[in-house]
């Protein structure tokens, strides 16, 4: 090691002379009507849909009509599809229906997004209305909850991973349910092939969560999800967001909901809704304590016209609303649907958080994509805005190792698949695996994971080439 007294003493350095570049170079303009995230769906979209043609504008934008219209169970298909996808299609999704994990609700406002020229491959209609034709063989390594989020529960439905933060979930249901839900163990009714954990509305059970967070002095940060914190009753928002501002170690909450990309109109049109958000973050305010929401736009096609109104009332009020993408196989993993979402995200004022590498749940093997994949995509998408609009793409660690960003790996197999992380500040010392899903890999890859023996021997030299990296540093 270099003493103090052995380093060299800089030379004093020559004078620099500042000079105008000899050329100057401009980048060409730009034809604004090419700039595509500005363009957002308007008009009476909707009356395209047979069933929605004699809807008006004043009941399309009334949220009421919009939950009383929801697509739900298999009569509720039958209806909306007739006269608008092919026999087989529909057909294809009756199927699809009783395999998926997750129960099938979608809005009359999604619905009409989709391109029902080609719904098996509308990046929208992926994600909320499972078609059997398109489901592949799960990763042998897959589970229902691969988060642990249950594991780490010191209380039903109340999630205490990080050091200062914690996941309320007060509720089950959702104006949506998304195929990939990251919590198909409990969101939504049973189906044929998942019998939910049980998190239902219960103030008595919130009250457990609440005297467990005032316990925990280190707990500063509050994620109020679900379900969906859509489905709260106004009186419940504001009783949730007073009671957790009022513990003086909470500095910040969000209420965590999809609502705004698959019922914007509830902001427009559900005033005792959006009074109690406002109340709380006004309240939030007053007491120096952030009060945001976070959403879940994941591909362009879902930011419209009707969006930018909800969003716009939101940033009027003062609340600032952040996004959290799910990357998805058909739905926004293309560099440019990636690209166009982010700047589409900043357009209408919405901070584009994060990106997660799809979790290794089951039955929905079709939508995951590859580490590689997110790793392209990130590069790719940084330049294209500002950094804070630009979103940090992160693996959500198997067996609740936390959010890691998608580079930091301790090690990365692209044959076999297997990415290896830790989480110093969360779990010290242990490593956390993640799966590329076996479509992505070789024909040979994908044989070895079949075979139990190999399958352990490959996680096993992962770990152990995570380990010497780990060594080596
Ligand atoms: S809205 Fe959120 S909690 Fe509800 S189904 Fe979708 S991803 Fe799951």
């Amino acid at each position: 090691m270099a003493s103090a007294e052995n380093v060299p003493t800089p030379e004093k350095p020559t004078k620099a002379h500042a000079a105008p570049p000899a050329e100057r170079t401009a980048r060409p303009p730009v034809d604004a009507s090419a700039l595509e995230h500005r363009n957002l769906r308007g008009g009476e979209f909707w009356r395209e849909i047979p069933a929605f043609a004699n809807v008006s504008e004043e009941e399309f934008l009334d949220y009421k009509w919009q939950m009383k219209n929801s697509l739900y169970g298999e009569d509720k298909l039958l209806e909306l599809m007739d006269g608008l996808a092919p026999k087989a299609f529909v057909d294809d999704v009756l199927r699809g229906f009783h395999l998926a994990p997750m129960a099938v609700r979608v809005t009359p406002y999604l619905f009409s997004l989709i391109d029902w020229n080609d719904p098996l491959h509308d990046p929208i209609r992926t994600q909320f209305i499972p078609v059997a034709s398109r489901l592949t063989m799960d990763h042998p390594m897959l589970t229902l909850d691969s988060l642990h989020e249950q594991a780490d529960a010191p209380v039903a439905g109340l999630t205490h991973r990080y050091h200062d933060k914690a996941l309320f979930l007060p509720l089950d249901t959702c104006p949506v349910y998304c195929r990939f839900c990251t919590r198909s163990y409990a969101i939504g009714v049973d189906t044929d092939v998942v019998e939910k954990v049980s998190l239902k509305v219960s103030p008595k059970r919130w009250e457990e969560a609440f005297a467990y967070i005032e316990s925990r002095p280190e707990l500063e940060d509050i994620v109020i999800s679900g379900g969906d914190a859509y489905n709260l009753a106004f009186k419940h928002i504001e009783a949730i967001g007073m009671r957790l501002l009022a513990i003086p170690h909470i500095r910040r909450i969000r209420f965590a909901t999809k609502g705004l990309a698959v019922m914007p109109m509830k902001i427009l049109s559900d005033e005792r809704w959006l009074d109690a958000v406002t109340r709380v973050a006004e309240h939030g305010r007053k007491v120096h304590k952030q009060v945001c929401i976070h959403t879940h736009f994941n591909n362009p096609n879902e930011i419209t016209e009707i969006s930018r109104r909800a969003t716009n009332t939101l940033f009027e009020r003062g609340i600032t609303v952040r996004n959290q993408t799910v990357l998805q196989r058909g739905v926004n993993d293309s560099q440019e649907t990636m690209r166009l979402l982010v700047k589409r995200l900043g357009e209408v004022n919405v901070e584009a958080y994060y990106v997660y590498q799809h979790d290794m749940v089951q039955g929905v093997e079709d939508l995951r994509t590859s580490l590689q994949t997110n790793l392209d995509i990130e590069k790719f998408v940084r330049g294209s805005t500002a950094g804070f609009n630009t979103p940090t793409f992160v693996v959500d660690a198997p067996g609740g190792g936390g959010k890691r960003e998608a580079h930091s790996y301790e090690h990365y197999d692209r044959e076999t698949g297997v990415s290896v992380y830790s989480a110093p500040s969360v779990k010290p010392g242990q490593l956390f695996t993640y799966f590329d899903p076996l479509h992505s890999l070789s024909d040979a890859a994908r044989a070895d994971w079949k075979d139990a023996d190999k399958r352990e021997q490959m996680v096993q030299d992962a770990l152990l080439a995570a380990r010497n990296h780990q060594g080596q540093r």
